[in-house]
């Protein structure tokens, strides 16, 4: 990706370094999250949302204790005590390669409000732009405690977005999805969760859930997921259309990123057998599906990952 000369985005919080340490057993919002127990759309209703070009909001894994990257098992765990590590000391300074990388990460997120702001302006919508949080070891977010081994995540309460750097290392070598695209993917990910919640039917798709068996709240939350890797790919096709930032090699980047995070790949990992009941996330040929699609369709109404038609297995 093109990204030395370009503009670095303000919106970017380094808490690099603190290894949230402080705050030990506090932390704010962690304790009685509660998730709405109003009326609300069923699945139909939601479908019919999405048509409208109204999509989405809280990613429903995060307010249940689960995040991206496929860690899973992070959780805001009201009022329990952990030992509390430093973490890392990878405060800014602190690793050249890593600083050159919080200043991609700022050049990335530019981007995506370079794409978003007048994607929601031609749609008479205000853009809010999202706050990046850089953090190593562990961090207090919104939702909760959060810790780095679990993978970058969105807050939708308050609406930020959370990356530990290190993740970038994992992504290379542990999932195999090396590459600096690969690493603008998972931010435009977590920006595409934030347009889910910026378009605001989240307590929709969170109340349908509460009202679904286990397995059909899983397949509504895979179709969320779907839907942030599609808008993903939204970002990438006005990126390069407005910006030129591709430069060969990125989309495979991209792809093999969103592919190395499926959740069939990551049970395989795990050394368990496939279960789709339990994904979260989609499969690998899903999520690089459908970041292909919102890549070549370039518009929101590409990602009706809702509709009947988008079908389980796209
Ligand atoms: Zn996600």
């Amino acid at each position: 990706m093109r990204w030395e000369r370009g503009r670095r985005s303000g919106n970017v919080e380094d808490r690099r370094g603190q290894g949230g340490g402080f705050g030990r057993g506090g932390g704010f919002g962690g304790r009685g999250l509660r998730i709405g127990g109003r009326g609300g759309l069923g699945l139909g209703g939601i479908a019919i949302v999405v048509v409208l070009g109204l999509l989405f909001g809280v990613d429903p894994r995060l307010l249940l204790g689960m995040v991206d990257g496929g860690g899973g098992g992070y959780g805001p765990v009201p009022g329990q005590e952990q030992e509390v590590g430093l973490g890392p000391a990878t405060g800014p300074g602190a690793d050249p390669a890593q600083d050159e990388l919080a200043e991609f990460v700022k050049v990335t997120l530019a981007y995506t409000e370079d794409v978003w702001n007048p994607l929601f302006a031609r749609q008479g919508l205000d853009y809010q732009e999202p706050v990046l949080v850089l953090f190593s070891g562990m961090v207090e977010s919104g939702c909760g405690r959060a810790q780095a081994a679990m993978g970058p995540f969105y807050c939708p309460l308050d609406e930020r977005l959370y990356i530990d750097l290190d993740f970038y290392r994992e992504l290379r070598s542990r999932l195999g999805a090396p590459g600096d695209f690969a690493q603008a993917y998972v931010i435009a990910h977590e920006v595409g969760h934030h347009v889910q919640n910026l378009l605001d039917i989240s307590d929709q798709v969170q109340e349908a859930r509460q009202r679904l068996p286990e397995a059909e709240a899983n397949a509504l939350s895979v179709r969320l997921e779907l839907q942030a890797d599609c808008l993903a790919g939204v970002w990438a096709h006005h990126a390069q259309a407005q910006l030129g930032v591709l430069e060969p090699g990125d989309i495979e980047e991209a792809l093999a990123a969103a592919a190395a995070v499926g959740d069939d790949r990551l049970q395989r990992r795990a050394g368990g057998a496939v279960v789709p009941d339990s994904f979260t996330h989609g499969s690998s040929e899903q999520r690089a599906g459908w970041f292909g699609r919102g890549l070549e369709e370039g518009t929101m109404e590409a990602c009706d990952t809702f509709a009947e038609e988008a079908g389980p297995a796209r």
